[in-house]
């Protein structure tokens, strides 16, 4: 039989239902596999092997007995540490949350679990969503599969980790200005930030609640659109979910034989301009190459506020972090120091051993923006800003369909290289932030390597609830390029 772990949950799928494989099989090559390159690649903080052992002899029993299969029958599955899976730990990636069990499944997992997936576990991320390395985590590192030495970008490293070593074909992010796009580009990984309200928030932690999204990483454009199509919809428990109905993004990834002829391709100016790493630009210029020969028009926009949006960014989503994360005070969730005299400086030593410095230095950041004599000059100037983000995106997709740029200025850098600079840090969100701050769709697709055999990958952004146009594009590029072709190995198989 072909190496289950080499390929994609779409054929996964297929073998399950043809009844070439079971739920078993694959269940049991994939632990087979964790249980091999995990202890390097620390991808996993919790393993659930029992209760994936029984819902994978659960969907074999129900094989035999002739029930259909959910459009993820038997896919081993990933969830980021930020999401609800009822019965397992939930740490967020932080002490503070140390003991937490949620009696309860995130709307998103909900829906995975009732497609047929098979939940293998929880994956390591920057503590409460807030880095670019996952080396925020309060447990340890997470390594590039592509380089040991290296970051599998963040704040969702773990999940594209855990998809790039081949763990899983599908692990499950979350991404408030580029979590799942940027480890996707640094993992060679396709990642999925959908619009905002596409997946419910219903037991995702909340970090930054206006730009919050979840979303999938996969080996292909395909299970991307399987993915999201699972887990889209309404849901009557997140009152910020859209009601806009679900399109069929797995005949838009698949739909062949229809060419690119009329679409017009927006390239944002601001894109390519300073910091932007050169073998990067060329490997994205090569995909507006390969746009145009398909019959796409390629169309310069420029998005003149694109130079703000990293500082405006760090106003918004540390405001809403500081209200979010006051729920975390030892008396609700997790860890409590019980040492204290008193409530209130119970509260104090618990924030204090709780949250990691890059947490604490969030939480202050937020609550200055949004104290008195300081909310009009810092938290409501970035509100005007994002509206100005918001009209460069409207007046870009008057011209355009789609815009197709780079996910990220650099590839997977080295760990401790930006560990003391949380600046240099921020900065690797430069281009996928302004999705989040319009709420629109991107998707980072692998696009090449490096000289130095490092993944780079190139962001497609669509217009609100336009992800079947992504699908399409990211589909057809996907084609073209034909990465894997020429991917170097694995460093975890070396
Ligand atoms: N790296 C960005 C931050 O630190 C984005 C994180 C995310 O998308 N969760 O806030």
């Amino acid at each position: 039989m072909a190496d289950l772990c080499g390929l994609d949950a779409f054929a996964l799928r297929e073998l399950f239902v043809s009844g070439e494989a079971s739920a078993g099989e694959i269940l049991r090559a994939h632990v087979a596999r964790l249980e091999k390159v995990d202890p390097r690649v620390e991808a996993f903080l919790t393993r659930m092997l029992s209760s994936a052992e029984q819902q994978a002899a659960d969907l074999d029993r129900a094989r035999s007995a002739g029930s259909p299969a959910g459009p993820l029958a038997a896919v081993p599955v990933a969830i980021k540490d930020v999401l609800c899976v009822k019965g397992a730990p939930t740490t967020c990636g932080s002490r503070i949350l140390e003991g937490f069990v949620p009696p309860y499944d995130a709307t998103c997992v909900a829906r995975l679990r009732q497609a047929g997936a098979v939940i293998l576990g929880k994956t390591n991320m920057d503590e409460f969503a807030m880095g670019s390395s996952t080396e925020h985590s309060a447990y340890g590192k997470t390594r590039n599969p592509w380089d040991l030495g290296r970051v599998p970008g963040g704040s969702s490293g773990g999940s594209a980790a855990a998809v790039a070593a081949k763990e899983v074909p599908l692990a499950i992010g979350t991404d408030t200005g580029g979590s799942i796009r940027q480890p996707a580009a640094f993992t060679a990984t396709v990642g999925l930030k959908p619009t905002y309200g596409r997946i419910s928030r219903f037991g995702l932690v909340a970090f930054a609640s206006s730009l919050d999204q979840a979303g999938p990483f996969s080996r292909s454009v395909r299970d991307s659109a399987l993915a999201l199509s699972v887990m889209a919809g309404h849901d009557p428990r997140d009152m910020t979910s859209a009601a806009e109905p679900v399109a069929d993004y797995l005949a838009a990834a698949t739909g062949r034989g229809r060419g690119l002829r009329g679409l017009r391709v927006g390239v944002p100016r601001e894109f390519f301009g300073e910091g932007l790493d050169p073998e990067i630009a060329r490997s994205v210029r090569r995909c507006h190459e390969l746009l145009a020969a398909e019959g796409a028009e390629l169309v310069e926009v420029s998005l003149p506020t694109t130079g703000y949006a990293i500082a405006a960014y760090y106003i918004v989503a540390t405001a809403e972090a500081s209200s979010n994360l006051a729920r975390f005070d030892g008396v609700r969730y997790g860890f409590r120091d019980r040492e204290a005299a008193t409530l209130r400086d119970m509260y104090d030593r618990t924030r204090r051993a709780g949250f990691g410095a890059e947490v604490r230095r969030r939480i202050m950041l937020g609550t200055y923006a949004l104290s008195a004599g300081y909310y009009d000059a810092y938290y409501l100037k970035a509100m005007k800003v994002r509206t100005l983000i918001r009209r460069d995106f409207d007046r870009a997709f008057e011209k355009v369909d789609l815009l197709v740029g780079p996910t990220t200025p650099t590839a997977a850098f080295k760990f401790g290289e930006k560990l003391d600079d949380p600046l240099a840090m921020y900065l690797s969100d430069i281009y996928t932030v302004t999705a989040n701050l319009a709420g629109l769709p991107g998707i980072s697709i692998p696009s090449g390597f490096t000289s130095q055999g490092l993944p780079i990958g190139c962001q497609l952004l669509g217009r609100a609830f336009d992800e079947p146009t992504l699908f399409t594009v990211a589909a057809a590029l996907e084609a073209a390029l034909d990465v894997g072709k020429h991917a170097p190995k694995l460093a975890v198989d070396a």
